[in-house]
């Protein structure tokens, strides 16, 4: 065992999808570019003004804790977290404490502590100069956190867990968790110990990018274990991540959650999940699609497919639901053909050339034009060289498969009588090779094919040419 053990506990903010904010109907969306449209005196944090509860907001929430299985709180509130900064105009961010929406829960076999519900802040920029501005359109837009247990053990395992709960917002529609967006945000508590009890942990502030949680993890681990080797404390603080110098930095010292004042927020009314009928157990578990652990299996068992192709598209839910399309009706043969084109052939082209990826088209391709590529391959008609120059030119013209191919000359020859009259020319003109196979040369077999590959211009299927000079040859 190594000297010293990491541990990570992960706590993510994720900014849920709503038509409205989390206590005002301002609008909620991401993609509005103008500042300070969305806004409102709630959100504003006018004096005299009531929040009330977003009930799509606490469902996302809820329903995500019934799909990693934790336990729904039966009583909850929300409470005000008190700090002065000019993005939070009230003095206070709603948020909950004492007790979340979700509790307990797995994804990737690591533990959840607790899922929660609170809004986000303004968006504050200080790159002007000699002032600050603040865009409010965020403030008050309802956000996620969920908090694991201290139970990730290395940088790889907590960027794994991060993809597979992104992977889950994005599933069952409640955030789509763009990191480059700032839609999901990770804060990494790291800590390391030679003893069996826990080291000083510090906390690593808004990681943006898988990569930045990993190469911030692993950095800090690297920093703990010299400095104990130094025989030096570490600081318990919050860290920034510096993706420039590719290092974390001191921010301030580590608060702590009394210095906040936490209590309960007197303009909302505390709620009894489990006496509204909406939030039955019943109702949020059927809600719920197919989980990106389930379709897993679904996808080696039932569809037979590598574990590569498998998870590439469990993790890219467009290329799946493309796929589903796709092989409606087929074989299993079939449905592993239609996998390996769509995973490497559809997918290069379309990350070469940047085209558009929905769950219906990739490029100008469609699930049914795929399908007859597949088809094709299987009656013959197709090489898999031809299939490739196909599937690469409908995906730029949306043509269909079997024009593609006949216009390019690519419909291999099966008409087995036409194909044995120029066999029987092939074997007459090359007597040398034939009565060297004949001799025991297997080699000649294959220089045989390849002429009869060259006077039907390649359009020939090799395995029916192989199967009658085989035939021919015996005679
Ligand atoms: P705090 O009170 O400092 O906010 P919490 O107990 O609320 O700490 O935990 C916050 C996060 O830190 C959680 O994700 C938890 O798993 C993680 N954590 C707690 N202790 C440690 C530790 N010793 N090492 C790494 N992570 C830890
Ligand atoms: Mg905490």
């Amino acid at each position: 065992m190594e000297k010293y053990r990491p541990t990570i506990g992960l706590e993510i903010h994720a900014e849920l999808k709503t038509r409205t904010k989390m206590f005002c109907d301002s609008k909620n969306d991401p993609d509005e570019k103008s500042p300070n449209v969305n806004i409102c005196p709630i959100c504003m944090g006018h004096p005299g003004t009531l929040p009330v509860i977003n009930k799509e907001a606490v469902k996302h929430v809820l329903r995500m804790g019934t799909a990693v299985g934790g336990t729904i709180a039966d009583f909850t509130e929300f409470d005000r977290k008190n700090y002065f900064y000019p993005d939070i105009p009230k003095g206070y961010q709603i948020s909950q404490y004492k007790y979340p929406l979700v509790s307990g829960g797995v994804i990737n076999e690591v533990e959840l502590t607790r899922i929660h519900l609170e809004e986000d802040t303004a968006r504050s920029s200080h790159e002007t100069g000699d002032y600050s501005l603040v865009d409010f359109n965020r403030a008050g837009v309802p956000l996620m956190e969920l908090v694991t247990e201290p139970v990730i053990h290395s940088a790889e395992q907590a960027v794994a867990f991060a993809k597979e709960l992104q992977l889950l917002m994005q599933t069952l529609g409640v955030s789509e968790a763009n990191m480059e967006k700032g839609e999901m945000r990770v804060e990494a508590n790291i800590s390391v110990s030679d003893t069996d009890k826990f080291g000083t942990k510090v906390e690593v502030k808004n990681l943006n990018s898988f990569r930045a949680v990993e190469k911030a993890v692993a950095y800090e681990i690297a920093r703990h274990i010299e400095a104990l080797e130094r025989g030096e404390k570490i600081v318990q603080e919050t860290r920034g991540w510096d993706e420039n110098k590719n290092k974390t930095f001191s921010q301030r010292s580590k608060e702590n959650a009394h210095d906040y004042r936490y209590f309960p927020d007197p303009d909302l009314p505390k709620l009894k999940l489990s006496e509204i009928p909406e939030f039955s157990f019943e109702l949020l578990k059927q809600s719920l699609p197919e989980l990106p652990w389930d379709k897993r299996i679904r996808y080696e068992k039932s569809f037979g497919l590598k574990k590569q192709d498998t998870n590439f598209l469990v993790e890219n839910i467009a290329y799946a639901t493309f796929f589903e399309s796709a092989v409606v009706g087929k074989d299993k043969k079939s449905i592993e053909l239609i996998a390996n084109y769509l995973t490497s052939d559809v997918v290069g082209a379309a990350n070469k050339q940047n085209l558009d990826v929905t769950s219906t088209l990739i490029g100008k391709l469609v699930p049914a034009n795929l399908a007859k590529v597949i088809d094709m391959i299987s009656a013959g008609e197709l090489s898999s060289r031809g299939a490739k120059d196909v599937i690469a030119d409908a995906l730029i013209s949306g043509a269909d498969a079997g024009e593609i191919a006949r216009e390019k000359n690519l419909i291999q020859k099966n008409d087995v009588g036409e194909l044995a009259k120029i066999i029987v020319g092939v074997i007459s003109e090359n007597k040398k090779a034939v009565d060297e196979y004949k001799a025991g040369k297997q080699a000649s077999l294959q220089f045989l094919i390849g002429q009869g590959m060259r006077a039907t211009k390649g359009s020939a299927n090799p395995e029916m040419l192989k199967t009658i000079f085989l035939e021919q040859l015996s005679k």
